[in-house]
């Protein structure tokens, strides 16, 4: 469906926050703070907040913004008790819709139990689940549920844009290249990645295409990264939670 706009907004040091406007709807995903929310805004009325799950830092803005607008919270129904002013809980099974836009609502436990992405037109917003170049740290989930998690990223279409919670991507590309110095579209979009960052330029929007080639939380299965571990016939949860643990690490 067209007539979706989307605005990045950077917030705190590393965060963004995303603006969708279509001529019914002004809707904020994932918002830590209100000043900048407003400022992007320039006197439009915000209707909704969508919320990926209850960290502070991606939704430290609701109550202000809900004050201020009556803006309407939405957050993931399983932890309802831990988004701040929620109005609308959402799970997978029943998705949402808004402003005669479809929301498809994929339950991603892993860095929190709570954890969803809200899948709109061709993009999907994912929180700390899915970076570019890398994914959240398990606080709250195992090794398994966050492979099961990102096996539903990886499933949607290859064109799909990815919108992530925070800008994380150089260190991430540089971990990644340690992982798969000979992986070439990983190399180019290093390039890439590194000109964006000097530039000043937000690294989202990515695609599923892209994170299927050069995202390494998406490559257990690579020879290479296994070779690079040192385990060719570990279960991808293994090699997962290896990869991740060298990530934390780095
Ligand atoms: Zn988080
Ligand atoms: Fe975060």
């Amino acid at each position: 469906m067209a007539g979706l706009d989307i605005t990045i907004i950077p917030c705190l040091t590393d965060n963004y926050a995303y603006l969708l406007r279509s001529k019914d709807l002004c809707a904020v995903v994932d918002p830590p703070e209100a000043a900048p929310i407003v400022a992007a805004l320039e006197g439009a009325t915000l209707t909704h907040i969508l919320n990926t799950h209850h960290h502070w830092d991606h939704s430290g803005g609701n109550r202000e913004l809900k004050e201020a607008y009556g803006a309407e919270v939405i957050g993931p129904e399983k932890d309802r008790s831990r988004i701040p002013g929620i109005d609308h809980g959402v799970d997978q099974e029943h998705g949402w819709q808004f402003g005669g836009f479809k929301v498809g609502v994929l339950e991603v436990p892993g860095h929190t139990r709570g954890a969803i992405a809200y899948v709109i037109d061709n993009a999907v917003f994912t929180g700390d689940t899915l970076f570019v170049m890398g994914c959240g740290r398990l606080f709250e989930g195992t090794p398994a549920e966050m492979v099961a998690s990102l096996a539903k990223f990886a499933a949607l279409p290859d064109d799909t844009a990815v919108y992530c919670g925070h800008e994380y991507t150089l260190t991430n590309a540089r971990f990644a290249q340690t992982l798969e110095p000979g992986n070439e579209a990983l190399a180019a979009r290093y390039n890439d990645v590194v000109a964006a960052r000097a530039a000043f330029k937000p690294t989202v929007p990515s695609t599923i295409r892209l994170e299927k080639a050069t995202n390494p939380f998406l490559r257990t299965g690579s020879a290479e990264i296994r070779a690079a571990i040192g385990m060719a016939h570990g279960d991808d949860a293994a090699v997962f939670a290896e990869i991740r643990r060298r990530k934390d690490n780095f």
